[in-house]
């Protein structure tokens, strides 16, 4: 495996085995959500005292390590997801790959792991989508899906932050996420369990939180429900995600139309479609707010007719209504169960300024291959 062209942080290494045109085809129809991988990924090894080493970008496939490895114990993994999408013009750009890269940092932190460079996580990703650009999907609704994941991987059984980690970048291309178009969802919120509690991890896109949330889901199923809505830890009361997206309600107050989600307090993901979503609503004239909901509130507002929707979002499924409200304090429907028009408008908004079908006055776009 020699390198065709390296930089003094990176080594592009092409696969002896990448799909043909045919294969790759075959594969890009309708793929499942997270299922089907492209032909390169990017490994950036880790030491103490070293720091981050030379990455490489290599054929995608399995890696080696051991079962000692300390991330397979105590659980020191983080990810990201974000994607890049084809423009009208034939380019491909990503949808703010540096939030992302901050946000993999403050994940770090928080589960004492280094901090990768802003600008060795952007190599990674041009470098990866440029050798992958094949596998971009061209059609409104589908991308790229980036995922970067950050494990510790010392050989060790002692309970110590590691001292060796791998920074691994794959990719996958995806259709749109939910099969069927935009259907709205039924939630089943959760009293049983929590996902994340004050001076914990719920901030933090840690691999853990998700092992955690699995139990509730299936709950969800089991009530009939297709995701779990997520309270506070301290009063039960509180509305925090659905899954893993974050949560939007919109109301009607004297004519104007209000945009509100749940305020940041530690314990909820700061995802970067919510952050996005809170500027477009401002854009097309909606005014917004973060602030708590609880669910007597939520169930209130409906019933009074004040809340006309109730949508998630999130990087994979862009936004969800939530159609149907199931508790073990009754039920009720929202925008009796259909996608109502303020999630339909920003959704179309934000796949627009996606795709270049729309001006990016933001600077969200970072063009990847021209
Ligand atoms: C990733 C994630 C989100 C959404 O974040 P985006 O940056 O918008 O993709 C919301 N909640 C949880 C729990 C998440 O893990």
């Amino acid at each position: 495996m020699n390198p065709v062209t390296s930089t003094s942080t990176l080594e592009i290494c092409p696969s002896d085995h990448a799909a043909s045109p045919e294969e790759r085809a075959k594969r890009m129809t309708n793929p499942r959500f997270g299922q089907v991988f492209t032909d390169h990924m990017v490994v950036i090894p880790y030491k103490e005292g070293q720091g981050w080493g030379r990455g490489v970008l290599k054929a995608y496939g399995p890696i080696e390590m051991s079962p000692a490895s300390s991330v397979l114990h105590y659980g020191q993994a983080i990810f990201e997801g974000f994607k890049a999408y084809k423009q009208k013009d034939g380019s491909i750009a990503s949808f703010r790959p540096e939030a992302n890269a901050q946000r993999l940092n403050k994940s770090a932190a928080r589960l004492a792991m280094p901090e990768l460079p802003e600008a060795r996580f952007l190599e990674a990703t041009r470098a990866l989508i440029t050798q992958d650009q094949a596998w971009v999907p061209g059609a409104v609704g589908e991308s790229l899906y980036m995922r970067p994941l950050m494990i510790g991987t010392e050989p060790a059984l002692g309970v110590h932050a590691s001292s060796e980690y791998l920074f691994i970048l794959m990719a996958s291309p995806s259709g749109a996420y939910f099969s069927g178009g935009v259907k709205p969802v039924t939630v089943w919120i959760s009293d049983d369990y929590v996902r994340a509690a004050p001076g914990g991890t719920g901030f933090a896109k840690c691999a853990g939180n998700y092992a955690a949330s699995l139990v509730a889901q299936r709950q969800a199923k089991g009530e009939g429900c297709d995701q779990v809505v997520w309270l506070d830890a301290i009063h039960r009361e509180y509305i925090e995600e659905m899954g893993g997206m974050n949560i939007f309600f919109v109301y009607q107050e004297k004519g104007e139309t209000v945009v509100v989600t749940p305020e940041l307090t530690g314990t909820l993901l700061p995802g970067i479609t919510r952050d996005s979503l809170l500027q477009l609503a401002r854009e097309l004239g909606f005014r917004s707010e973060e602030r708590k909901i609880s669910v007597a509130e939520w169930k209130a507002a409906v019933a009074e007719g004040r809340m006309t929707e109730a949508f998630a979002c999130g990087t994979a499924a862009v936004i969800t209504p939530v159609g149907h409200v199931k508790s073990r304090q009754g039920e009720w429907l929202v925008n009796n169960g259909e996608t109502g028009p303020v999630a339909a408008k920003l959704r179309e908004a934000l796949l627009n300024l996606q795709h270049g079908l729309a001006p990016d006055s933001h600077g969200w776009m970072k063009t990847i291959v021209g």
